[in-house]
């Protein structure tokens, strides 16, 4: 902590910037970090904070101060000192890569288990639930606003699924009792953050169900999503949330896979497991990561193709803990 603090206090010009397609801890640890930055920036002597994200869904817009974030990453704007929040390695970290390539220093502040370290600092703790929870254990609680709080609260409901999946400990309790007392108005934000959806996504949701398959002695279940569906509904990722956490609490289900096509024969796959499966060693073996039991990675193919490379992984830790039959 005191490295980063030495860091952020000897910079002038600071970027921040998360993984593509953002989730609610990204978008959360981003703002939450900006606020606290332009809280201290007198003190600090900080001219300038700018935080980079690519394009997200507007229930996010509860949060003060997203409409601040940039989306345009065309600019030449160089900076002193570069934080990267909730992404596991460099090239998650998208067109923000340019502005990490040129910064004088970069801090890496996350919680993936296969984070690479690809920052000059790193503060990777993989058993916080999500990074809103690391940032908060180094921000000083007294300089923690409601705004702050906000923040950083939704990024731990949605990376704990509102405090259901077991990366939930005592201390995100803790931390999110914290951040109730700052007064802010946890129902609105679990709601309208996590929980609603429009008609859209909920028909989408429906279908994927609909269309969702059994494999492997039903220990596991898959849903899938061309790009084709995607066009005629009009959906983004954002849009897809939800409906992998649903497969995952199929009666049976060791594992839950949700693949969408983001281009042609190139799939994006989210991997979930039940505890038994460690879901990150599959995702690592094709080029992504994440957590033991949420994980996810990109592959090419047709979805036939994606599945029939991906679920022989699978099959072999069922074998190995004699799951399968
Ligand atoms: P998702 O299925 O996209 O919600 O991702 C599940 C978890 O794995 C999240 O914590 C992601 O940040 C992480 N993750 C997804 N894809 C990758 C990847 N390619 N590399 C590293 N971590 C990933
Ligand atoms: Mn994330
Ligand atoms: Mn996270």
């Amino acid at each position: 902590m005191d490295k980063i603090t030495s860091e952020i206090m000897g910079a002038k010009k600071i970027a921040i910037a998360g993984h593509i397609r953002p989730d609610g801890d990204c978008i959360g640890s981003c703002t939450a970090l900006s606020l606290y930055l332009n809280q201290i920036k007198k003190e600090f002597k900080l001219d300038q904070i700018d935080v980079y994200l690519e394009n997200f869904g507007n229930e996010y817009d509860i949060l003060s101060h997203t409409k601040e974030i940039k989306h345009s990453y065309e600019t030449d704007e160089s900076y002193d000192l570069f934080i990267s929040l909730d992404c596991g390695s460099m090239d998650r970290l998208g067109n923000s890569r340019k502005f990490f390539d040129s910064a004088q220093k970069t801090i890496n502040i996350d919680h993936h288990i296969s984070n690479s370290k690809f920052a000059d600092i790193n503060h990777v703790v993989p058993t916080a639930s999500s990074t809103c929870e690391v940032l908060y254990s180094i921000m000083d609680d007294e300089l923690i606003s409601k705004e702050i709080a906000e923040a950083l609260y939704l990024g731990i409901i949605h990376d704990t699924g509102v405090f259901k999946h077991s990366n939930t400990s005592e201390y995100t309790m803790q931390v999110a009792g914290r951040l109730i007392s700052k007064g802010i108005n946890f129902s609105v934000l679990i709601d309208e953050t996590f929980y609603a959806k429009t008609y859209m996504q909920n028909q989408i949701l429906g279908r994927c169900l609909m269309e969702s398959i059994l494999v492997l002695n039903k220990k596991v279940a898959v849903a899938s999503m061309n790009r084709k569906m995607l066009d005629f509904y009009g959906a983004s990722s954002g849009d897809l949330d939800g409906i992998i956490d649903q497969l995952r609490v199929t009666k049976g289900a060791e594992v839950a896979v949700f693949i969408y096509e983001i281009q042609f024969h190139e799939f994006r796959v989210s991997l979930r497991s039940n505890g038994a499966i460690n879901v990150n060693k599959i995702a690592v073996y094709f080029g992504g990561g994440g957590h033991i039991k949420a994980a996810g990675c990109t592959m090419n193919g047709t979805v036939h193709d994606v599945i029939n490379n991906l679920t022989p992984h699978i099959e072999a830790q069922l074998k190995e803990l004699n799951l399968l039959y």
